[in-house]
């Protein structure tokens, strides 16, 4: 059986070689040129010996999963779907902002945790990505990056690079907490991807026991919120019945205590269900000795949720409540609405749409 490359961490790639008689820095040469130089050829690792290349082929192989489609968006936003194996499909967004451009990656086709207002919870859970799926996503959207940087039109142009990875795409990182922590190694690996770990953000729903392996791993802490008591949540958020708020919240103190950091916490506004201003100020109170920055996101609506987005001054108002009790607080855009930008959404118009269109 062959392995597929993009599954191994260094540490597994090292062991893998040394188990078929490999010396250990052809770990090293290997990370060099397939995450350094996107080369995949072996014959074209020219520091190796044509025995070594004739070799490898024995044990590795490459393989990516397939854009179905990629969109690109008026707002500089660019969604993938990709095909993940047996039909199923995921997406990624590319999003530009400032001097950052940040890649949104799934973890799961669907999801378990069932939030109401979530398009992907309508799903339930088909599937646990690989490793090298989710490290899969990255490559190929840098890939294509290079690709169209390496057009004509952008010739004097530096090329882009992918600054920051947030899990905030299909499916809860936590559910599938392998491959996401393998991954998150691979993409920080100097060697590989070299991203900072400080730039990969995990967002969970909640899974509270294994909010320390989020700690260990380095990377920061999301948490969606979305509700400011046990009451609330438990409505959008099952899993609130089982980790309720106090005991998120003091998970969430006691990330911050070990890394220093600030975490995360997104709060999706639903109209007449989570965006009062008795709420917000229920969200500063429960939050103010949290070291946190808190992400207001207006829902996005999509067809039988049951839920409707608050209006354009409910949601500024709410927002400058936090701001007036001092609270840290940032509003995210909605980007990318042309595309299906929203959770889980591309996939299904793509789904009804089949045979797939590529749009780039
Ligand atoms: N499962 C993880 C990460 C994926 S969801 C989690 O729940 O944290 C990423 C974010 O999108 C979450 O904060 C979630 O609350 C939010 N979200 C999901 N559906 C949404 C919708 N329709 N509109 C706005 N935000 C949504
Ligand atoms: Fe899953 Fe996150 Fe959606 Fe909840 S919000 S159903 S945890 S993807």
């Amino acid at each position: 059986m062959l392995t597929n490359f993009y599954d191994l961490t260094y540490e597994q790639l090292e062991s893998l070689l040394k188990d078929h008689g490999f010396e250990r820095f052809r770990a090293d040469q290997l990370y060099r040129w397939v995450y350094g130089r996107r080369q995949t050829d072996f014959a074209q690792m020219t520091n190796m010996s044509k025995s070594v290349r004739d070799k490898l082929p024995e044990i590795l192989r490459f393989e990516l999963p397939k854009v179905v489609t990629h969109l690109k968006s008026s707002d500089g936003t660019e969604k993938f779907l990709f095909e993940v194996g047996g039909g199923d499909t995921v997406e990624s967004v590319l999003i530009p902002a400032d001097d950052r451009l940040t890649l949104c990656v799934s973890s799961e086709v669907g999801c378990n945790m069932g939030c109401r207002f979530c398009y992907t919870g309508k799903q339930k859970m088909k599937r646990r990505l690989t490793t090298a799926e989710i490290v899969g996503q990255y490559l190929t959207a840098l890939d294509s990056l290079r690709a169209s940087d390496n057009s004509a039109a952008n010739e004097n142009l530096a090329p882009r690079r992918i600054t920051n990875i947030v899990f905030m795409g299909m499916g809860e990182p936590l559910d599938n907490p392998d491959a996401v922590f393998s991954s998150i190694e691979i993409l920080h690996s100097p060697l590989g991807c070299n991203l900072s770990k400080k730039k990969i953000t995990v967002s969970t729903s909640g899974i509270v026991p294994l909010i320390p392996r989020i700690t260990a791993s380095g990377a920061r802490l999301a948490v969606s919120l979305n509700g400011v008591n046990d009451d609330v949540r438990s409505k959008v958020m099952p899993i609130n019945k089982r980790w309720p708020i106090d005991e998120l919240l003091e998970s969430c103190r006691e990330h911050c205590r070990a890394t220093g950091d600030r975490v995360t916490l997104e709060y999706v506004l639903l109209k007449d269900v989570t965006d009062s201003l008795d709420d917000a100020r229920a969200l500063h109170r429960l939050t103010r000795d949290v070291p946190c920055k808190i992400n207001i996101i207006p829902f996005n609506e999509h067809p039988g949720s049951g839920f409707e987005r608050p209006d354009e001054r409910q949601i500024v108002k709410f927002q400058n409540e936090l701001i007036r009790l001092g609270s840290h607080v940032l509003r995210r855009k909605t980007m990318g609405r042309d595309i299906y930008a929203a959770c889980g959404q591309l996939r299904t118009v793509a789904e009804k749409r089949r045979p797939a269109e590529s749009h780039v």
